[in-house]
Formats: C-alpha cells, sequence, structure tokens
C-alpha cells in the first residue's frame, strides 16, 4: 500500500524530469547551450526533489537512484517483506516491556500481539516470513541453579570480601536460619540468612562496594488480620507471590555489586529493617561496611500486631546472576557453601 501510494505521488515529478532532460538534450543537439544548460539544470532540480521525496517515505531503507523510483509497484514487492521483517524487529526493540507483557512464562513471545496495530497486508506478508528470532528480555527466575561445586567456588571467590553485621549470631549451625528452609507461614522458601541480634540498635552493612537499587525506608506494618489475608493467598497457591515477598521484608534495601570476575552479578538484600539511613538512595553508591539501616523487625508477624522489640534480625540475601546462593542445594550443602562464604568475614 505504502509503495502504491509513493509511486503515484512520484509520477508527476518523474514526467517533469523527463520533460525538462529532453528538452535539454534537443537543445545541445540544435546548439543553443545556454538553453540546454537551463534545461538540464531544471531536469537534475527535479531529480534532487524526486530522490527527496522517495527518502522521507523510506527513512530505513539505502538512499535509492532515481531509476529505481520509476520502477513499477509490482517490481518493488521482493523487498517488501524484509521491510516489514525489520519493522517488526524494530518495534520490538522500542517496546521491550510490551514484550515482555506478551510472553509467557516459558519465554516464548505471543505472535497475535506483535501484530497489534499492523496494516492487514503487512501482517499477511510477515505471516510467510520466516520468524525472526526472538529478543530475550527476561533471563530471571527460570535459568538452572548453580551446581554444588559452582556455589561452593563462587563463595571462595567472594569471601575475602564479604562483610557480616556484627554483634549478631552466627547463622551458620542453624539451618533454619539458612537458605532453602523451609517457610511454612508463607508457603515458601527462605532465600537468605537470619542474623539474628536479639536487641534493637544494631546495625545492617554493604556486605560489598556497590550501588542501591531498591530502597524502602518508609514501610507500613499492615495490620494483622490484612497480612493474614495475604499470607492465604499464598497458602491457596502454595507458593509465596513474589510482591507478597516483598510485602514480608518491611523496610529493605538491594545492593546491586555490578558484575564481579569470575562470579557474576552479585546482588545483596537487606530486610527487616527498623529504618533506612538518609544517605542510602537509590543510584548512589554504598561502600562495603557502610550502614544501610538499623536491624528490625518490620514485616514480621510481631510488627503487624505493633511489636517492633520481638526478635530483631537482619534477612540477608546474596544472589549471583538472579538466583540466590545456594539455591535447590541440600542443608549441608547449603551450609558448607555459606560457611565457606563467611570464612574471612569481618
Ligand atoms: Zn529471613
Amino acid at each position: 500500500m505504502r509503495l502504491t501510494g509513493l509511486g503515484s505521488s512520484l509520477a508527476a515529478p518523474l514526467r517533469r524530469l523527463g520533460k525538462w532532460a529532453g528538452r535539454g538534450f534537443r537543445c545541445l543537439k540544435s546548439g543553443r547551450v545556454l538553453l540546454s544548460v537551463a534545461a538540464l539544470a531544471a531536469a537534475l532540480a527535479v531529480g534532487i526533489l524526486v530522490s527527496q521525496l522517495w527518502l522521507s517515505d523510506s527513512s530505513d531503507d539505502d538512499p535509492p537512484s532515481p531509476s529505481r523510483a520509476s520502477e513499477d509497484s509490482s517490481q518493488q514487492a521482493p523487498t517488501t517483506p524484509g521491510e516489514n521483517a525489520r519493522t517488526s524487529s524494530d518495534d520490538r526493540t522500542q517496546a521491550p516491556v510490551e514484550t515482555a507483557a506478551a510472553s509467557n512464562p516459558s519465554g516464548e513471545s505471543a505472535p497475535s500481539n506483535r501484530q497489534d496495530g499492523a496494516d492487514p497486508e503487512s501482517a499477511a506478508s510477515e505471516s510467510s516470513a520466516p520468524e525472526p528470532a526472538p529478543t530475550p528480555v527476561f533471563i530471571v527466575l527460570d535459568q538452572e541453579p548453580q551446581t554444588y561445586q559452582e556455589a561452593l567456588e563462587d563463595a571462595a571467590r567472594l569471601s575475602a570480601d564479604i562483610i557480616w553485621p556484627s554483634g549478631c549470631m552466627s547463622p551458620l549451625p542453624h539451618p533454619d536460619l539458612l537458605p532453602n528452609a523451609p517457610r511454612a507461614y508463607r508457603s515458601g522458601t527462605h532465600q537468605g540468612v537470619d542474623f539474628r541480634c536479639f536487641a534493637r540498635g544494631h546495625s545492617a552493612v554493604a556486605a560489598l562496594d556497590g550501588r542501591a537499587v531498591v530502597v524502602v525506608g518508609h514501610y507500613e506494618d499492615p495490620e494483622s488480620g490484612n497480612r493474614d489475608l495475604l499470607l492465604d493467598i499464598a497458602a491457596e497457591l502454595d507458593a509465596t507471590p513474589p510482591y507478597t515477598l516483598l510485602t514480608l521484608y518491611g523496610n529493605y534495601v538491594v545492593v546491586d555489586h555490578g558484575i564481579i570476575p569470575e562470579v557474576g552479578h552479585v546482588v545483596t538484600v537487606y530486610a527487616h529493617l527498623e529504618n533506612v539511613d538518609p544517605g542510602i538512595r537509590v543510584g548512589e553508591a554504598v561502600q562495603a561496611g557502610q550502614r544501610v539501616g538499623e536491624i528490625g523487625n518490620r514485616g514480621t508477624h510481631a510488627a503487624a500486631n505493633g511489636d517492633f522489640y520481638t526478635d530483631p534480625h537482619l534477612h540477608w540475601e546474596l544472589h549471583i546472576d538472579n538466583q540466590y546462593l545456594g539455591a535447590g542445594l541440600s542443608p549441608e550443602q547449603t551450609r558448607n557453601v555459606y560457611t565457606t562464604l563467611f570464612a574471612e568475614a569481618s
């Protein structure tokens, strides 16, 4: 449709180009040099106009020659499917969020949504074109967990630099305080380490240098009955919905440590904070050992009942490439991995 419209809009300038060029050559032949120069200049001007019209109507194509513009639409038709495929691909890169929304949990995109807004002709020609390779948008959560050996090696590489909260109880002898422990109250699995501190006033500190990516510092605990209703949904699903899990973190901070050589993309989480230090802001750098906030019990059952002093503890997570360290390992393997991770912690 677009090329046919373009062809008719170019017909008049093309006729004019031919007319002036012909006049120029005739004048040249008859020795009228001045007239021939004027006529050829007019033909050149029309040619430039034609090429500009062509360019403005096909901005993602290579600049065409005027002779290509004179081809009829049936000769140009073979270029159309490729052009449509390119447009489709551009749409996908310009709207990754929509593509993500159209993705099903297995990561496959839904083709019907991709053609929204396309005219029927281009939709038909795209269906006959080879399907372009899908562009990965999310590479989270559905990847293979690390093997025990990989987890041990990463823990050993990180251990020299890791800082853990001082003055709180070591979680290592207690499987229930480590990752992979069941959390029956929310029908889920613990992804982190609980550092029990037994009193308020302890500091959560950044484990490594990084940059804050999530800062929740003004959390208000839900009314106890409402918290229970959310947990009822988890029980029905037999899993903790991700956003429900976040409501159970209370005040929390997430620090992105970037890509650590030979380990991967490392992120840490500091949850159940009583408060967050004012210097901790999204995007701002955080130094290893820098206090991110006071350890508390926000987000817990006690806090939902208005008791902010019972069992203050830091819920701490370490993720490598979007999986918590030790995901899927046995309790003994998990303890070995975290014993290695904290072997040199100060
Ligand atoms: Zn925890």
